[in-house]
């Protein structure tokens, strides 16, 4: 096993690990720890170049800092990549080497499940370090997070709601919801169930098959979810759907869901600004899946209670986000990267 120091001006400490005996290539990047040991999940990919793995867990890492600061977590931002398709290349041999470069960070990183990687990969990759979460079974064992992360975004969707139309509930307003996985489905239940209307998308067409038998939602195809009349939009698949195709087509007053980095580029939250569409930063709204992984980092006891403090702390911060972005008519996305900023500066000071 080789481990090398990567440079990385904007990150406190960068790793690049490759191990020819068991195909492992990839990178751990710690962009702070100064709210405590970085968390972040592990994503396995067929990146096309080194280079191109390494920006991505560059830029995962830091955005990690912003979510568990966001979240009001004592932890900080990591992320690892590595190099390969999950479905070919995946080998335990290969988990627990990855576990033996997170075993010789001492506690700096925390890894986790992300793309690529299953509950059973995080216990291949716990026979080699205990700085792993995400695990199906043990003491702390935090398993799935997707229904408190889709609690939090229901949340979130709260919020935004009295913010934009001046009413909390939900009820007689219209969601529509691009992705029933995990999080969808979850997040379909919880609006359902405060008397939302649906109008679901996925390009699983038996899944949107089955939330418009469970939930009377109304399906539509995959590219007709951006342009539909509703009063939310709830992105919960992939990033990069809010761009300068899109924006221009919604026909929503708010954005509000859980899928990572929904914004193909920072502009594109002024473009929406522009547009009077109030947009729930994606890293506050989704928050409740790292509070989820950190009942197991943190070995919180009373986990029931905590992640209910966490979650309402969680709503409380988006509140603020959305009042001050009102005050001071900006994007509440620039707010929500500005109270992070303020939040790292306090603590160093
Ligand atoms: P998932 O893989 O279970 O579900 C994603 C769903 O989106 C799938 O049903 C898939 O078919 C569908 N999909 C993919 N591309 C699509 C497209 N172009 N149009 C419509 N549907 C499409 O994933 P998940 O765990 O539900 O996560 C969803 C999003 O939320 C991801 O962006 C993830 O990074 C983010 N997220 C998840 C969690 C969590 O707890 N699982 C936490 C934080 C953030």
């Amino acid at each position: 096993m080789e481990i090398t120091i990567v440079d990385a001006p904007e990150h406190e400490r960068v790793v690049e690990f490759k191990d020819n005996a068991v195909g492992l290539l990839g990178y751990i990047a710690i962009h702070s720890t100064q709210r405590g040991p970085a968390a972040g999940g592990v994503r396995m990919r067929p990146y096309g170049h080194p280079v191109e793995a390494l920006n991505d867990a560059l830029r995962l890492a830091r955005g990690m800092t912003f979510k568990n600061a966001a979240a009001d977590l004592p932890l900080g931002g990591g992320k690892a990549v590595i190099i390969g398709d999950p479905k070919v290349d995946k080998s335990p041999e290969l988990l627990q080497a990855f576990g033996q470069v997170v075993q010789s960070l001492s506690g700096q990183y925390w890894t986790a499940e992300d793309m690529g990687m299953t509950p059973a990969d995080m216990a291949h990759i716990g026979s080699a370090t205990g700085f792993v979460a995400g695990l199906a079974e043990g003491a702390f064992a935090s398993g799935d997070p997707s229904p408190i992360t889709a609690r939090g975004i229901f949340n979130a969707i709260r919020v935004t709601a009295m913010h934009r139309f001046g009413q909390a509930s939900l009820n007689g307003l219209t969601v529509s919801v691009q992705g029933l996985g995990h999080v969808g489905e979850h997040l379909c239940r919880l609006l359902h169930d405060a008397g939302a209307q649906l109008i679901v998308t996925d390009i699983d067409t038996l899944q949107s098959a089955r939330m418009a038998e469970l939930f009377s939602a109304q399906v539509v195809a995959p590219d007709a979810i951006y342009s539909v009349k509703a009063d939310i939009f709830a992105p919960c698949a992939i990033g990069g759907i809010l761009n300068e195709t899109s924006i221009p087509t919604l026909q929503v007053g708010a954005v509000a869901g859980g899928a990572n980095n929904q914004l193909a580029r920072s502009c594109d939250a002024q473009a929406l600004h522009q547009r009077g569409i109030l947009y729930a930063p994606d890293f506050v709204a989704n928050g409740g899946g790292i509070v989820n992984v950190a009942t197991e980092i943190l070995r919180v006891a009373e986990r029931e209670a905590w992640v209910d403090g966490r979650l309402q702390a969680l709503e409380q911060t988006m509140d603020r986000i959305l009042m001050r972005a009102k005050v001071e008519a900006v994007s509440p996305h620039e707010v929500a990267e500005t109270i992070v900023h303020e939040m790292l500066r306090l603590q160093a000071a």
